[in-house]
């Protein structure tokens, strides 16, 4: 069969799902070489995923059987737009498909935004999951309210984390400098403040679900904002609404607050107006604006500051209000909706280019629902590598991969990645943790050396 070389940029669930794709190709015998930035894969399986929900990372399982194939090379440690540019890939592969993700976040756009205290999702969650990039965050926890703004689940797992019971946290891949930080944290009240009402929520139904099994936290809604929800409008909402109004129900009925001595407290119909700072110029309390919640003539519900205004103390506030993608140099970019331009995955504007996960559709979505998403793209791109009729020599992809080791003078490779896997699991074994992560490069670098 004739063989093909792609290169898979980004080893997230997107970029996984597509090279299993790419090599289960009865047409082509198709080697992937998946470049990651860091020396670790999996994205956000790794990085984001929170560290209270242990099963959802064993997806990582089956990508691990992907990295067995004979024909996947991991590269990690080489970061397209760094070490190596997009014209040197495509002279060197007969495709490239980017799944990079969306590695940065939506501002607030209010006064105060970027204080001391005031923090990213991406960077607080990255801190926690022991992101390299994020390692040094240190978010100052000596306060007693924490605020985080958003009405999905990066802001239900941020909340989750500040306010969950150590004895909890200790049992999970927690980065061992943020279980040291939060053992520390002064934090009992956080406070999620969501813009329009609980019908729109971007919650996903199990995640609220679960929250009365928090120990030791009261959770905290206002009947008010139950109040004239017109049954109609939860029908209409679909499945995924009709579940989340139950669970919300259930909490507020079945789990009224004790006095627990932590508080998770939903302010809906409210919006961050500005962040002021206190006498040592961080973070001291925020201003929210009260919002009615008005329907326009297409049915979207809007929320419109009614002018009311309320001063929360806080000292900490994390904003979760979406991921958003970062260009890669070179590679054409809607700067509007942050995602490379395609059609069903395929570059518009590109050259042998293939899109797939975040980057293709926006930061929305499980990660399951990168599956379809990568298998659409690695279609695109299979039936157009057969009929290019492409077919490359065993010497030729040896030498592709002799040029990314020359440009990452610390490529780290599969069986690297196992040995950093391996020391990261075992160190976890005495205390029954699922692992302990190393959090530097320089760290994962030296245990991939022995
Ligand atoms: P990513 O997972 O972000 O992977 C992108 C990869 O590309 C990364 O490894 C990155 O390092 C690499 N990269 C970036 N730039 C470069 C470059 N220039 N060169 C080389 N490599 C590069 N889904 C669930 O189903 N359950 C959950 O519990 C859940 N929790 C989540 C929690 C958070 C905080 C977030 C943000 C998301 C969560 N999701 C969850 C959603 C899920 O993680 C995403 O759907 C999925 O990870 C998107 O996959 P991706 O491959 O597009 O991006």
């Amino acid at each position: 069969m004739a063989r093909a070389l792609v290169a898979v940029v980004g080893s997230g669930p997107a970029g996984f799902y597509t090279a299993a794709t790419l090599l289960r190709s009865e047409e082509l015998d198709v080697h992937v070489d998946m470049i990651e930035k860091l020396p670790t894969p999996w994205g956000l399986v790794r990085s984001g995923v929170a560290p209270d929900h242990p099963k959802i990372k064993t997806v990582s399982v089956a990508f691990a059987r992907t990295a067995d194939h004979e024909r996947f090379r991991f590269c990690g440690n080489v970061e397209v737009g760094r070490d190596v540019t997009r014209a040197e890939l495509l002279e060197r592969y007969d495709a490239v498909v980017y799944s990079i993700g969306a590695q940065s976040d939506n501002h607030l756009g209010i006064p105060g935004d970027d204080l001391p205290g005031s923090i990213a999702s991406t960077a607080f969650v990255g801190w926690y999951n022991g992101h390299p990039e994020f390692r040094d965050l240190a978010p100052d926890l000596n306060v007693e309210r924490a605020v985080v703004i958003g009405a999905g689940n990066v802001a239900l797992d941020v909340a989750r984390m500040l306010i969950t019971d150590m004895a909890e946290l200790d049992t999970t891949d927690t980065a061992d400098h943020a279980l040291d930080v939060l053992r520390a944290s002064k934090v009992k009240e956080v406070v999620i403040v969501a813009r329009r009402g609980p019908l729109q929520g971007a919650f996903t139904t199990p995640e609220l679900s679960e929250l009365p099994d928090l120990e030791g936290v009261d959770i905290v809604l206002n009947p008010a904002d139950f109040e004239g929800i017109d049954p109609a409008d939860i029908t209409a909402g679909g499945h995924t609404v009709r579940t989340n109004m139950e669970a919300l129900h259930r909490l507020l009925n079945d789990h009224p607050p004790t006095g627990k001595p932590r508080r998770m407290v939903f302010r809906f119909a409210h919006s961050p107006i500005a962040l002021h700072a206190g006498p040592d110029g961080r973070v001291a309390s925020i201003e929210l604006g009260s919002n009615d919640l008005v329907a326009d003539d297409s049915g979207y519900v809007r929320a419109v500051d009614n002018g009311a205004r309320e001063t929360l103390e806080c000292g900490l506030v994390v904003r979760a209000v979406g991921y958003r993608a970062l260009p890669l140099p070179d590679v054409p970019f809607d700067e509007k909706r942050a995602v490379i331009p395609n059609e069903d995955g395929r570059v518009i504007g590109g050259d042998r280019e293939y899109v797939a996960g975040w980057i293709k559709r926006g930061p929305s979505g499980v990660i399951g629902t990168n599956r379809k998403d990568g298998q659409q793209s690695a279609e695109a791109a299979l039936a157009d590598l057969v009929k290019a009729g492409v077919d490359r020599s065993e010497a030729d992809i040896a030498a592709v991969g002799e040029f990314l080791r020359e440009r990452s003078s610390q490529l780290v490779t599969e069986a690297d990645w196992r040995v950093i896997d391996g020391v990261e699991v075992g160190a976890g074994k005495p205390t029954g943790r699922p692992r302990v992560k190393l959090c530097t490069v320089e760290e994962l670098l030296a245990a991939a050396r022995g």
